[in-house]
């Protein structure tokens, strides 16, 4: 991932916990956001399995993040932790170019195995 990229994510994610430690969510039920596809520095996936079915999307020039929902959507604060996060990325200058991988997509789309969101550096 890029410097800036990178210097973005941590601070969205620094924010993010911040703003829902704020609105009294209780430490322990603060959902750990986790990816498994991170662009690279110089593009390019991170692929340790060697297994993703086919190109991620947007995931080569060093922008790129996939953040996993799954523990977002099983957690009882799902609502205020996902406004919190995707606040906090867009305010960080990240942006979700694939409708179905961001906080906009469908009941339904949501309700896929592996929903993540896609976000992307665009710069603040
Ligand atoms: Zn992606």
């Amino acid at each position: 991932m890029q410097y800036n990229a990178g210097v973005a994510l941590i601070t969205a994610l620094d924010d993010y916990q911040i703003k829902s430690a704020a609105d009294g969510i209780p430490t322990g039920s603060i959902v750990k956001p986790n990816s498994e596809a991170l662009s690279l520095k110089y593009g390019g996936i991170f692929d340790i399995g060697k297994n993703y079915s086919n190109p991620h999307c947007q995931h080569r020039s060093g922008l790129d993040i996939d953040i996993g929902m799954a523990n977002f959507q099983a957690s009882s604060y799902h609502t205020q932790l996902v406004a919190n996060l995707e606040d906090k990325l867009l305010a960080a200058g990240y942006t979700f170019p694939e409708g179905s991988e961001s906080p906009y997509a469908t009941p339904t789309e949501q309700s896929q195995p592996g929903y993540h969101w896609h976000a992307h550096y665009d710069g603040p």
